[in-house]
């Protein structure tokens, strides 16, 4: 496994937010994230409105049928090294959707190696902490391929 993904990305990470069903709970949190109080814009992250230009995709809500093929699709345009995070439960594991009919289950069951942020939702200082972990090197990523880009 990569565990140096990050590091292999030689330019500020760049995160794309997908919602994959959740309530939006957590995409509130992952908002909260960016805004000064927790300020993961500190260790030089932004958002971007295009996976083509992210090195890190945040999932947040169970994946629903109806955007499972969406969610690949984000994924697959991603250029490598690439990076997935999971926020919160219905991320990790489908959380109280589990189960149901148009639910498939966690980010998982789409993507290999995902970074999982549990809670519901989870609050944007453990957010901030796991990106934190990444930065020091103390958890994996996805494979990548090992090219860098410049
Ligand atoms: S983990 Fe909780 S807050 Fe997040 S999408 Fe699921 S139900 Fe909503």
């Amino acid at each position: 496994m990569a565990r140096d993904n990050l590091r292999m990305i030689r330019k500020s990470p760049w995160v794309f937010h997908f919602n994959s069903g959740g309530c939006n709970g957590c995409d509130i949190e992952v908002v909260a994230a960016f805004t000064p109080k927790y300020d993961v814009e500190r260790l030089g992250m932004t958002l971007t409105s295009s996976p083509k230009h992210a090195d890190i995709l945040v999932v947040t809500g169970p994946v629903t049928r109806q955007v499972a093929g969406s969610l690949k699709m984000i994924y697959d345009q991603m250029p490598e090294p690439k990076i997935v995070i999971a926020i919160g439960t219905c991320a990790c594991s489908g959380g109280i959707f589990r189960g149901g009919y148009n639910v498939i289950g966690g980010v998982d069951k789409i993507i290999k190696n995902v970074i999982c942020v549990p809670g519901c939702p989870p609050n944007p200082r453990a957010i901030y902490s796991v990106i934190k972990k990444l930065y020091d090197n103390k958890i994996g990523g996805d494979e990548g391929n090992g090219s860098s880009r410049s």
